[in-house]
């Protein structure tokens, strides 16, 4: 891209309407005085490949990925980094000067920062964690602990044999517990997070006793609406240090805007406020 272009970049998906990127990457550009713009894109599955090829040429820099298209990017893109390898699916994308794309998957990333800005007291070795769901969201989530070095992951799904293919996939520091005696894992455990969907607002909620769960562990979530869930607020009570999903969409935005805009980003209040609009 020539010098005097205007930097641009956005988020793809389909639908879009309910993204918080625009606000979270248009608060980093007022906040770095950047000349650019971020927009949210609704492109159809059948389209992503043509429009990928041809956002570099209006001026795009990258590209943020959302459902449905996560996985697709992935097998799109000229060059992969290795954690979206292995999360198999990727989230940022880079448009290189050369016309390549590159992807990229900043979810674990983003998921292991908030931890550590949330709740400093946790070490990989602390000791196991317990991590709930076996979806896209789990993956990143089970690649960034495995890489912090976890010593041991008991994972656990409504549907057991999506918790079986990933220890077949991440291996044996992975253990599958059945769904319905999770909380047999809760005395051992040092991190507990919550992958599913179920406490989200419109959603079931996550009925899970955690009378077993030791008041040190650090509790999770990454469902970030509503932000205190009923598993915080159940975590909280027991005296565990908690740390809501918020940070985690924060967090993952920085790398593709110190990229593409080529200023360092800054997660804080004022932040999350505008996210939150
Ligand atoms: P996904 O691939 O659709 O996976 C959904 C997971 O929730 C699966 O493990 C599913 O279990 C489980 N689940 C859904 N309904 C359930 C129920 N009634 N009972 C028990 N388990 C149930 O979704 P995802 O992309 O992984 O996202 C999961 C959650 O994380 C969403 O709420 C999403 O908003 C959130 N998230 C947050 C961030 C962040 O930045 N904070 C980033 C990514 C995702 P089955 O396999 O049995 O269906």
């Amino acid at each position: 891209m020539s010098q005097n272009k205007i930097p641009l970049a956005g988020v793809i998906g389909c639908p879009i309407a309910h993204s918080r990127s625009p606000q979270l990457h248009g608060h980093w550009l007022s906040a770095n005085n950047v000349a650019g713009f971020y927009v949210p894109m609704d492109i159809a599955p059948d389209d992503l490949e043509t429009m990928l090829r041809a956002l570099p040429k209006a001026g795009f820099v990258g590209v943020n990925v959302t459902i449905p298209h996560k996985e697709a990017a992935l097998q799109i893109a000229d060059e992969v980094s290795e954690r979206a390898r292995l999360i198999g699916a990727a989230n940022t994308l880079t448009f290189l000067p050369d016309g390549r794309i590159h992807a990229d998957n900043t979810d674990g990333y983003g998921f292991l920062t908030n931890l550590r800005a949330g709740a400093p007291e946790w070490e990989p070795a602390s000791g196991p964690a317990v991590v709930l769901g076996a979806g896209g969201a789990a993956r990143a989530v089970l690649v960034s602990l495995l890489e912090a070095g976890v010593p041991k992951i008991t994972l656990s799904n409504r549907t057991q044999a999506r918790a079986e293919q990933l220890q077949t996939e991440f291996g044996d520091r992975i253990t599958v517990q059945p769904w319905d005696t999770i909380t047999d894992s809760f005395p051992a455990a040092a991190l507990l997070v919550n992958t599913t969907s179920l406490g989200m607002t419109g959603k079931p909620p996550l009925d899970m006793d955690l009378n077993m769960l030791n008041a040190q562990a650090v509790v999770t979530d990454l469902v970030y609406t509503p932000l205190q869930t009923g598993l915080l607020q159940q975590a909280a009570a027991r005296g565990c240090t908690t740390v809501d999903g918020l940070g985690m969409l924060l967090h993952q935005g920085a790398p593709g805007f110190a990229r593409w805009f080529g200023a360092e980003p800054v997660v804080d209040d004022a932040l999350r406020r505008a996210v939150l609009g």
